[in-house]
């Protein structure tokens, strides 16, 4: 290739050399054929005029490559007037000083291109004037008045001065390519033919002006070179014009297409962006969907998935008769005491780490989920009897009762499972999970690691919602009585006051007794407003009663208050309320409050209570004896009465542990300074060793039972009622001394 370069260079260097050669020989012919005796005063001005503006007198002709130069015109001219050897040297000249100009302007790049232009111009112009000599006389043919054969000269000059230039020209492009011979053609065809309209138009004007020189006196040719002059102009000027609009027409052509490829470029720059937007939506999309049916702290299935699988599943066991599958609700035992004391990122930890072990226990074709908080299920399929199930929950119990290392701290926990059966014979998969979910919390109740579900269980939770729901519109319905059980000064046998006891006469089932809704309230929330009724409807009623009639000022009415109270902030501020609402004397009212409740949460607990004995009320311990009291604690609950629970009353015969129980809960009163009331009380063999046990305070049923306020009034107003249940001379009431205190046992009833 560059070998190829390299002689092609050197070609056309040899060709310039030759060129160079033959127009040197050119000028020295022209020289010695120059006939001075024509040059005139013409001569020089013509030449002169020619030679200075042919740079600015060029003309292209609009939309094509032809130029009209004065040069050409001024070479034809010379030549016919002045001779062949003024022609080559005016030629030569002009070409040299426009080359020279054009070099500056930066037309032209290089020296080599203006000596080209140079001779090519000089060997031209000597070849057309030899061959114009040889065949025509030019003198004689001006001279001569006819049009053809002045007309044929010229064409004939133009058609010479076209062959030398274009022959010369293309051959030296010819030498410079790589294929030479095409481009010869190639160059002659595209460039050179526009020339020669160029030289025929040339040698036609130089005719026109030969004419009019030789045919006009001198002035008229001034005037008609004017003329010519200002057409010239004209058309200069018009032409100018059409090449700016051309150019303008071209640039915004240009802008158009610069504008289009700039859309086209937007438009792919749009087209990438929502490709790149729609990745990231498909990619949005994706996580979504993980996220929808995924625990976002353990990743495991959630809730979602759950269900959507165990729709599957019975979906399956429809159509599969041998298909079994069981559920399992898993539920942490006390995972809230330790998310309260080990902080709720150590529970997070702990949900973690209990999430990996139970993955870790299940098979591929089983499904694992956590729901919220410490509450995971299972999907086994597959299974063939219950007995599988089980198993697999013994397989959970080894994994979870290993300890869990939480940043150094070892954590025990346990956990129980609720398992259910799954089949054909359920409609919904809720259903499933809803029976697997009872049979949990029969779990937690049993205290067992997992329990199966039985059909009697769902029927006991669906008698548990129902009444749960009723008890919802128990207040508003009126379905909601006070009962009072008076309490006997067992010293004057004088009604000292009322236990509070809540029934629900509700429109079914009828006299429903506490025990059947006070848990269920406790575990809704509803015990909060429920108590708040108590409280206010006893205190409105004691009050009643104490406004009827003086004597009855003193009554206490006493109210039992569950232990979910003291997560209430505001519990002071309600019972306040009550209290200035109703008007009752804070000392009047009692509230009754059993171990547990006290016992969980105790400090706390003990400054809500002081709250409350601030506001002048009295407190008491209810069933005392059946929880867990701590002694060490009981001297610090500022309590004014133990409540003996019946559990111990009822049983209590000389010289049985029962017996002793009371005996000492009855010292130990003392010793606090508390008052004891012992409940319960059926017999008057009860009655009398109480007494004489020094017992200040009894209820029971050997009074009365818990009666509706109408009969609790008869009651306040029979004022001897209650001394008549002892005979007249009634047993001496001994004190009892007490060395020592024993610590009470829990009940064992
Ligand atoms: P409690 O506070 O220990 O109430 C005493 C219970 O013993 C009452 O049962 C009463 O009828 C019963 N009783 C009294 N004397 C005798 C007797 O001589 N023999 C026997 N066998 N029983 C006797 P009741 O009314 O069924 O109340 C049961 C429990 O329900 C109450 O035990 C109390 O803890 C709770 N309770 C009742 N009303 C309310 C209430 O308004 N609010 C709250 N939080 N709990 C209430
Ligand atoms: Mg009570
Ligand atoms: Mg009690």
């Amino acid at each position: 290739m560059s070998n190829q370069k390299a002689s092609s260079n050197f070609l056309s260097d040899l060709y310039l050399a030759a060129l160079t050669l033959f127009s040197i020989a050119v000028w020295v012919i022209s020289a010695l054929n120059f006939r001075s005796e024509a040059i005139d005063i013409g001569f020089f001005v013509v030449s002169a005029a020619g030679i200075l503006f042919s740079p600015y007198l060029r003309i292209q002709l609009p939309r094509t490559k032809i130029h009209f130069t004065v040069s050409d015109i001024l070479i034809f001219y010379i030549l016919l007037i002045y001779g062949s050897g003024a022609a080559v040297f005016i030629g030569t000249l002009e070409m040299l000083y426009m080359s020279i100009n054009f070099r500056r302007r930066g037309v032209i790049k290089t020296n080599k291109t203006i000596l080209v232009n140079v001779t090519i111009v000089a060997i031209s112009t000597y070849l057309t004037a030899s061959m114009l000599n040889l065949v025509f006389v030019p003198e004689q043919i001006i001279a001569e008045e006819t049009i053809a054969g002045f007309g044929g000269m010229l064409i004939f000059m133009a058609g010479m001065q076209f062959l030398g230039t274009s022959l010369c020209i293309s051959l030296r492009e010819a030498l410079r390519a790589e294929k030479p011979f095409g481009t010869f053609w190639e160059v002659w065809f595209k460039y050179c033919v526009n020339v020669l309209v160029m030289f025929i138009a040339a040698s036609l004007i130089t005719g026109l002006l030969i004419k009019a020189h030789t045919q006009l006196n001198s002035i008229l040719f001034l005037l008609a070179f004017g003329v010519s002059a200002l057409v010239y102009m004209t058309y200069r000027r018009y032409v100018d014009d059409v090449r700016v609009t051309s150019a303008k027409a071209e640039q915004a052509e240009r802008e158009r297409a610069e504008q289009a490829e700039r859309h086209v470029e937007e438009l792919q720059h749009h087209i990438a962006e929502q490709d790149r937007i729609g990745q990231a939506l498909r990619e949005s999309k994706e996580k979504f969907r993980h996220a929808a049916f995924h625990d976002s702290l353990t990743d495991l299935p959630n809730r979602n998935l759950f269900m959507e699988t165990l729709k599957f599943a019975l979906e399956k066991s429809r159509h599969d008769k041998k298909f079994k599958f069981a559920v399992l609700f898993l539920d942490i035992n006390r995972f809230k005491t330790i998310n309260d004391s080990l902080g709720h990122s150590m529970g997070d930890r702990l949900i973690l780490h209990v999430a990996r072990r139970l993955a870790g226990a299940v098979r591929d074709k089983d499904l694992v989920a956590r729901f919220s908080g410490d509450e995971f299920a299972f999907i086994l399929n597959n299974v063939r009897d219950v007995e599988d199930a089980m198993q697999f929950a013994d397989r959970i119990k080894d994994k979870i009762s290993e300890p869990f290392s939480l940043t150094g701290k070892q954590v025990f926990t346990s956990f129980s499972i609720g398992i259910a059966m799954g089949g054909a014979e359920y409609e919904a998969a809720e259903d499933v999970l809803r029976d697997a979910d009872i049979a949990m919390y029969h779990a937690k109740d049993g205290e067992k690691d997992y329990v199966v579900f039985d059909q009697n269980m769902h029927i006991r939770a669906v008698t548990l919602l129902q009444l749960e729901t009723d008890l919802r519109t128990a207040i508003e319905r009126d379905e909601l009585v006070m009962y009072y059980q008076p309490i006997i000064n067992l010293d004057s046998m004088q009604l000292f006051g009322f236990e509070s006891l809540i029934r629900w006469n509700h429109p079914t089932r009828g006299l429903v007794p506490p025990s059947e809704f006070i848990p269920v309230s406790e575990q809704t929330g509803f015990i909060i407003p429920l108590t708040l009724w108590v409280l206010r409807t006893s205190c409105e009623q004691m009050v009643k009663w104490q406004r009827k009639n003086p004597a009855n000022k003193n009554l206490v009415v006493s109210v039992n208050l569950s232990g979910k109270h003291f997560a209430q902030k505001n519990l002071v501020e309600q019972i306040q309320t009550i209290l200035a609402e109703t008007g009752i004397k804070p000392s009047c009212v009692k509230l009754e409050l059993t171990e547990s409740a006290v016992m969980e949460n105790a400090e706390s607990v003990i400054a809500m209570m002081k709250q409350i004995r601030d506001l002048g009320i009295q407190l008491s311990i209810d069933d005392f004896g059946t929880g867990y009291s701590s002694l060490s604690y009981l001297h610090r609950f500022p309590i004014n009465t133990l409540k003996v629970d019946r559990s111990f009353v009822n049983t209590m015969e000389d010289g049985t542990e029962n017996g002793e129980i009371v005996r000492t809960v009855i010292a130990l009163a003392k010793t606090l300074r508390l008052d004891v009331i012992a409940e319960g009380i059926e017999t008057i063999h009860q009655l009398h060793q109480l007494r004489i046990l020094g017992c200040e305070y009894g209820q029971g049923y050997l009074f009365s039972r818990p009666v509706p306020a109408a009969e609790a009034e008869k009651l306040i107003e029979d004022k001897s009622r209650f001394a008549n249940t002892v005979p007249h001379n009634g047993l001496p009431i001994p004190t009892v001394e007490v060395s020592n205190l024993q610590l009470i046992k829990q009940s064992t009833h």
